[in-house]
């Protein structure tokens, strides 16, 4: 009885986060109960109290815990921290916490979330995309680009500059669009279904590069020069940060800057003598001003008293002698341009540093500021665009194309791509337009950002894979006709881009998250590093004890909800909320392993790449389903929509919970992982992802027609001529699905022996003479054939290597 008293109370203190006093006084109590059933006489019970006495001392007597367990455990951290380096306290420091901080809290405030206002695009957004997009669109044809120009036609590459696609960002002051990053994504998103190789040219000075970074550190001389002549497309700039030695690990960047004097333009100056060799750099080869991003030193002290002022970002004009640019690499076969270029002994004055004098050494801050904010929203639109090409005219092939007079569509098979497709691409719309919303109201998510990055070009992957197995010969039969054949070839260029995959999920999104987000690591690390000793030792205890009350809440909270299934959590009700109670159920666990997994892993866990990357996806997935309630809610519900909304928040339980399994499975020291599958699974592993029959229904969104269909593919541009392949499939799609009545009555015709199986023209014939349809029913079949064998035709050449049409 008295156990059962004891964990009942420290379940309650644990739960409901009681102060050390309280601890203290309920122990006391419970004691004093365990003393008064037995002995209270014996030499036991005097020994327990004297314990208990010392140990309430030491724990509520401040000055005392300072002394005897904070200073120590204060010392074993500080030795066994590894030391943060400038560059990671830069990309550590950069950008916001935002609804990551509320996941990491274990107990996420949904009120936050869905309070905010629902992204939307003004008048002005929405009438260019409606118009110049729109017209863009239209002239893209993308076979010519690749197979034809190998590069954008003049006439289109004039149509950007002059109607000021490379200035979505810049403020309409210095003559620019000055749109919203919902805005910005919703063009690239439109351009990416059309043409991908078109998308990454407008992508990329309105992403990380010499707008944006002057935009936010530039001197008022550089961004009155440069901001105009960038929005009127005269200026085309690229950013070069890459080098063969410098990939990922771009912080190591080998080209150099040396600060000396010169001569520029004629005048002795102050400056800087670049050496430089760059790889990679999107539209490097026709670049103007080239964004360089170099190690600067400063031998001889002329701008300041540090030898290595560091990493440093400056806009140097190609014109500038030194400078060769070089011819183009062929990234997938896209055709965007991309090449190398290298600087040998280039002169530049002070002015040309971003930010001038004030911005040396600071390029590395800016980079990770910038990246915070763009990759929120370039990739993530380049990425949904794809998916939801894919899901529109994938969903119609697989409604025409037929086998045993069942459109392929309807076998199980089949079902489950179109599933995935249809679930991906809601969820990735999803994404992107809550994480633009944020970045409107002025939020720059570093680790969001590198969540939605990594999410989306890997569901990009995904649903083009899907998409070319239920499309067999037709996605792989290079040609005009062919609407993602690109795609497949294009997939791996976001996820290399922007930060490499790999490294964003298994270093990154972890790695910062854990540091940026949870409520007490940045702070207890910023006590250790204190530099006066008595006040860290002070913040370090007041934080310590928090800590430790927060992790014990998660575990009570945890188990609680593992036990409850959750039902009990309080949470925004309607048809969502048994996924509201299961991603904060999720999230208190995630919490408690967080903790778990640091305590027992220490540094060491950024060498743990695999465990840390388990943890970022179950961080990645909670945003996921986040993003997905949000939306459902700003769009009040619909019930159209359920189905994806059901889909996407099952899968991504699901996924979280295979995560925490491997995480369990492979935590070095066992007992905590047996006491996190305790609080985390005490009645086993609930999730099951999407069934069966709620595959059927997502996937038979994408077979016909409808509101949500066309909802779900949003924003990507439609062509209405049927001499389009997506035309011609759309055509076809409504053909022959008014058809099918039709076919009905001949299939039932030939069941009862009216008329004979043949070819379907013969058995057209025949139900037509024998007056089982009529002939406004055989015209109407007539042309739903004609369409389909027009949508499912491919493309052939006459000559392989010349496949220009
Ligand atoms: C088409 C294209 C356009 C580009 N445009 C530009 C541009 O405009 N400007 C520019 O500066 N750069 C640009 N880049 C460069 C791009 O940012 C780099 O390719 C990227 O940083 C990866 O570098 P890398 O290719 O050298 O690969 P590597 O750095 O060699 O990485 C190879 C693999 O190792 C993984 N990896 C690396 N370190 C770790 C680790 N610690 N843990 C786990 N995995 C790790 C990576 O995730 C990756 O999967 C472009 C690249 C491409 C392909």
């Amino acid at each position: 009885m008295i156990l059962l008293l004891t964990l009942l109370a420290i379940w309650s203190l644990a739960y409901f986060k009681a102060k050390l006093p309280v601890w203290t006084a309920v122990f006391a109590v419970l004691l004093a109960l365990a003393m008064f059933t037995g002995s209270p006489e014996s030499p036991f019970w005097r020994l327990i109290w004297l314990i208990f006495l010392a140990a309430a001392v030491v724990l509520n007597v401040a000055a005392i815990r300072r002394h005897l367990i904070s200073k120590p455990l204060l010392s074993i951290f500080r030795k066994m921290l590894p030391p943060i380096s400038r560059t990671e306290r830069e990309a550590l420091e950069a950008g916001t916490v935002w609804w990551d901080g509320e996941l990491f809290s274990g107990n996420p405030d949904w009120g936050k979330l869905l309070s905010r206002p629902e992204p939307r695009l003004t008048a002005e957004e929405e009438a260019f995309i409606a118009g110049p997009v729109e017209e863009l669109c239209r002239m893209l044809d993308d076979w010519r680009i690749a197979e034809e120009f190998r590069d954008l036609p003049p006439e289109v590459w004039r149509f950007i500059r002059e109607k000021g696609f490379f200035g979505l960002i810049i403020p309409e002051e210095y003559g620019g669009l000055g749109f919203s990053a919902l805005a910005h994504s919703d063009v690239i998103m439109k351009i990416a279904g059309r043409s991908y190789a078109a998308a990454v040219t407008v992508m990329v000075p309105n992403s990380l590069g010499p707008a944006e970074l002057l935009l936010r550190y530039g001197t008022e001389a550089q961004k009155d020069y440069y901001l105009p002549r960038l929005a009127r497309g005269e200026e085309i700039p690229c950013f070069a940060l890459t080098a063969p030695e410098a990939g990922s690990d771009a912080a190591s960047i080998p080209d150099t800057g040396v600060v000396c004097r010169g001569t520029y333009a004629g005048e002795e100056t102050i400056g800087i003598l670049l050496n430089w060799d760059k790889r990679y750099i999107t539209l490097g080869p026709v670049a103007t001003v080239i964004g360089l991003a170099f190690r600067l030193f400063d031998p001889e002290h002329l701008l300041g008293d540090r030898d290595a002022p560091g990493i440093t970002l400056a806009l140097v004009p190609v014109g500038t002698p030194g400078i060769t640019i070089g011819t183009r690499h062929d990234p997938l076969g896209i055709p965007f341009q991309n090449g190398p270029n290298w600087g040998r002994d280039v002169f530049i004055p002070i002015d040309c540093v971003i930010g001038g004098a004030a911005g040396v050494g600071q390029g590395w801050r800016m980079l990770m500021e910038g990246l915070a904010a763009g990759r929120s929203i370039s990739l993530p639109a380049l990425s949904t665009g794809g998916a939801k090409l894919v899901a529109r005219a994938v969903g119609a092939y697989a409604r025409i194309r037929r086998q045993f007079r069942l459109p392929i569509g309807r076998f199980e098979g089949i079902e489950e791509s179109l599933a995935r497709i249809a679930g991906s691409a809601y969820l990735m719309d999803a994404a992107r337009t809550v994480t633009c919303g944020a970045v409107d109201t002025g939020e720059r998510p570093s680790v969001i950002s590198a969540i939605v990055k990594y999410h989306c070009t890997e569901r990009m992957r995904g649903v083009v894979n899907d998409g070319m197995d239920v499309m067999g010969g037709y996605a792989i039969s290079m040609g005009p006709r062919n609407l993602i054949g690109r795609l497949y070839q294009a997939a791996p260029i976001g996820v290399t881009v922007e930060g490499a995959n790999i490294l964003t999920r298994s270093m990154i999104i972890f790695g910062q998250g854990v540091i940026r987000c949870h409520p007490f690591i940045l702070k207890e690390l910023q006590a250790v590093a204190d530099d006066d000793p008595m006040r860290g030792l002070t913040e370090f205890d007041r934080l310590l004890c928090d800590h430790v009350g927060y992790t014990v809440a998660n575990a009570a909270r945890s188990l609680f909800h593992g036990v409850t299934g959750g039902r009990l959590i309080k949470a925004p009700s309607g048809p969502a909320q048994r996924y509201f109670q299961a991603a904060t159920r999720l999230s208190t666990a995630f919490a408690l392993a967080a903790d778990v997994t640091l305590l027992t892993l220490g540094g060491t866990l950024k060498r743990r790449e695999k465990l840390s990357g388990r943890l970022a996806d179950i961080l990645g997935h909670l945003y996921l389903i986040s993003a997905i309630l949000k939306r459902f809610e700003d769009r009040d519900w619909p019930v159209s929509e359920l189905p994806l909304v059901k889909w996407g928040c099952e899968d991504s339980l699901l996924k979280i919970q295979e995560s925490f399994t491997g995480l369990l499975r492979n935590l070095p020291f066992r007992p905590a992982a047996w006491f996190l599958r305790l609080c985390i699974f005490p009645l086993g592993r609930p999730f099951s992802g999407p069934g069966d029959s709620l595959g059927h229904r997502v996937a038979d969104i994408l077979l016909e027609p409808s509101s949500v269909r066309d909802q779900l593919t949003a924003g990507i541009f439609l062509p209405e001529e049927p001499d389009e392949p997506l035309g011609r499939l759309e055509d076809a799609l409504v053909k022959v699905i008014a058809a099918e009545p039709v076919e009905q009555k001949l299939r039932d015709a030939i069941r009862d022996g009216r008329i004979r199986a043949g070819t379907e023209v013969d058995t057209l014939e025949a139900g037509l003479n024998a007056g089982i349809i009529s002939s406004d029913e055989a015209e109407r079949m007539q042309l739903a054939l004609e369409a389909r064998r027009e949508a499912i035709r491919v493309d052939d050449f006459p000559a392989l290597g010349r496949k220009t049409t």
